[in-house]
């Protein structure tokens, strides 16, 4: 899985993620807030109902009140004028304006009606007619007129307020299967004469039961006609108690739907505490944001409720419309956060690739290929420190390379030298042996002439030293292989110091012996580290003109025995240190030295896979340090 492939996919995980999260809460919060609002304009639909019910009062107590201001209708009540009675309650507007008007005496007694021929009887008890009486000013309001006074208002509207009560599973059982109150909305107002005496009073209202032009003026003030998919969105009812008396909410049949009750939950909150409920609602036949309200007497008793609905519908369809553009909105902005992603992952991701192709071709082994871009930031800080590593690592194998050819070309001169000495010396060696035996046996010759015997002693003398450098010769140059044992350098060492101590030329040297215990053996030709360490000591020994200290000391570092060659002689300048490992090279008077001792040495320890350095300050002594790898364990 690449990283772009990963972190893309991160990316669209986080991106839908958040989004969805988003989205839903979004969608919750826009839904409860716009809930809200339609709430709010249902209660506000509510007050307009109210307003306009109200409104509906104030026009029958206005009729009223323009009526009983006909002085000659206190006269002819005093006198009970009927004829002329008659004809003033004529005009106070029944039945287009009130369902029903009639005329009081001062104590309450019905004089006449207008729908009914009814008299007599007294209505100082109903509750505007004793206000009236008491305060002598108009009164108005909504009460419950029982059967008996509807009839006795007129039969037609004692026939009109019965409505039949249709069981509801959500609402209060009740034991009366049709309803025979009627609620009205009435005005009662004192008829005064010029004294201002009470002489009768006037009343008049309309009963609400079945009476639909009120809940449909009160929807076309409120509501002014908004429809919905051929369906008006607003609904008024008017209840009597928790019972549906007049409404615009029809039937399948078109039919008003009234008889039905309120819930048992919305009528506890309204009829019982009074309370203005708002919620969402199933009435009758569809779903309504609804509002109700208590109806009150004027005695404050809560005798009906007045409701609003708005069908949800339309306020669900601008929901989901709002939802869906605004989802749509959402989704845009995803795709389009998405591919930006992409964009800018292949962007941030591109020199990524780069490095990765170029480490690959420079693992092929192209050392010469370079990243090249360099974006802006870190990455560019990544490509330039990559780039400079290729370099780095090309330069330094370039060095490497070089040193290698060097090595071998040396190594090639070494061993071509090293063939051409070893067969001339072959070749010297044995006419070399030649001389020296016949000039040893003319020195036994007698009656020598004394200058002959002094060259001889001369010839004699060279001749060895020639032999001295043919055997060096042969040494470094040897063929034979090493024949190698499980050694104790220790044990070596000894056997070289005892040897050496013998030597003339060691009689002013001190020699000392520093050897550790317990070092672990090394598997090597005793005869060969016998010869480097001979060799390395009489180096020492010739540094020492005027004596000093010859120290062999041996140790263990890692799995190495170490061997350390010191003495306190003259030391070696540093322009030479690099050469005295060449073959043939002395700072030793001719005759004096052949400059193959340390070449010789060297070349049997690298044979022995070990190392041999060296470190000196003219004037104060040098020292070699053989490196030899110990033998495998349990191999002694
Ligand atoms: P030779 O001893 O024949 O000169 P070597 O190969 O043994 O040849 O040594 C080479 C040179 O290294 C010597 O000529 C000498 O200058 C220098 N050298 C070696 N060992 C020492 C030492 N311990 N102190 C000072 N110089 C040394
Ligand atoms: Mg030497």
């Amino acid at each position: 899985m690449s990283i772009r492939f990963r972190l893309t996919i991160a990316a669209i995980a986080v991106i839908l993620v958040a989004n969805s999260l988003l989205s839903f809460s979004a969608l919750q919060y826009l839904g409860r807030v716009w809930m809200g609002e339609v709430q709010t304009r249902v209660r506000r639909n509510l007050s307009s109902a109210r307003a306009a019910y109200e409104n509906q009062l104030n026009v029958i107590a206005a009729f009223l009140l323009a009526t009983s201001r006909d002085r000659t209708l206190a006269d002819a009540a005093e006198e009970n004028d009927r004829a002329t009675l008659d004809s003033i309650l004529q005009g106070v507007g029944v039945p287009e304006t009130m369902d029903f008007a009639g005329l009081l005496d001062a104590s309450g007694r019905v004089i006449c009606r207008v729908g009914s021929r009814q008299s007599g009887e007294d209505l100082s008890a109903d509750p505007l007619v004793a206000q009236v009486l008491r305060e002598h000013r108009p009164a108005q309001g909504t009460i419950v007129f029982s059967r008996e006074r509807l009839l006795a208002e007129g039969p037609e509207l004692a026939r009109r307020a019965s409505v039949p009560v249709i069981p509801t599973a959500a609402a209060r059982p009740t034991a009366k299967s049709v309803c025979t109150d009627g609620m009205v909305t009435a005005a009662t107002v004192p008829v005064l004469d010029a004294r201002g005496n009470l002489k009768a009073i006037l009343y008049g209202g309309n009963l609400l039961n079945q009476r639909y032009e009120i809940v449909d003026t009160i929807k076309q003030q409120v509501f002014r006609g908004e429809v919905y998919k051929e369906k008006e969105i607003g609904t008024v009812t008017i209840f009597l108690g928790d019972l549906r008396i007049s409404t615009n909410v029809t039937n399948e049949d078109g039919s008003r739907a009234v008889g039905t009750q309120l819930s048992t939950s919305v009528s506890d909150a309204v009829l019982l505490r009074g309370e203005t409920w708002a919620a969402p609602a199933f009435v009758v036949n569809d779903w309504y944001i609804t509002a109700y309200e208590p109806i009150r007497d004027p005695a404050g008793r809560m005798i009906g409720v007045l409701y609003v609905g708005l069908l949800q519908a339309p306020f669900a369809h601008q929901l989901h419309v709002i939802s869906i553009v605004f989802l749509g909105i959402v989704g845009a902005a995803t795709v389009a956060s998405l591919m930006l992603l992409l964009f800018i992952h292949a962007l941030v991701l591109r020199p990524i690739r780069s490095v990765v192709e170029m480490a690959q071709k420079v693992i092929g082994g192209d050392l010469t290929a370079r990243v090249g871009v360099r974006p802006p930031g870190e990455m560019g800080v990544l490509c330039r420190a990559v780039d400079s590593m290729a370099q780095a690592v090309a330069e330094r194998e370039e060095l490497l390379t070089q040193a290698a050819n060097q090595q071998i070309r040396r190594s090639e001169q070494l061993a071509s030298v090293g063939r051409l000495a070893a067969g001339v010396a072959h070749e010297i060696n044995n006419p070399l042996t030649g001389v020296l035996a016949f000039a040893d046996l003319m020195r036994e010759k007698e009656n020598m002439d004394p200058q002959d015997r002094e060259d001889l002693e001369v010839i004699i003398r060279e001749t060895k030293r020639a032999r001295e450098i043919v055997r060096g010769l042969l040494e470094y140059a040897r063929e034979t292989p090493s024949v190698k044992t499980s050694l104790n350098v220790n044990e070596v060492v000894r056997q070289t110091m005892q040897l050496l101590g013998k030597r003339e030329a060691f009689q002013n040297v001190n020699l000392v012996e520093a050897l550790a215990e317990d070092l672990p053996t090394v598997n090597g030709d005793r005869n060969q580290l016998q010869q480097v360490l001979v060799n390395l000591s009489l180096n020492a020994c010739e540094a020492m003109h005027s004596g000093g200290t010859l120290m062999i000391g041996t140790s263990r570092a890692d799995n190495k025995v170490v061997i350390e060659v010191t003495d306190t002689g003259c030391g070696i300048r540093p322009q030479d240190l690099e050469r005295i490992f060449e073959p043939f090279f002395t700072t030793k008077p001719v005759g004096k030295g052949t400059g193959l001792g340390l070449s010789v040495s060297s070349g049997i320890i690298q044979q022995h896979g070990g190392t041999l350095e060296v470190e000196s300050v003219p004037g104060k002594g040098t020292t070699f340090t053989i490196h030899l790898p110990a033998a495998a364990a349990g191999a002694a």
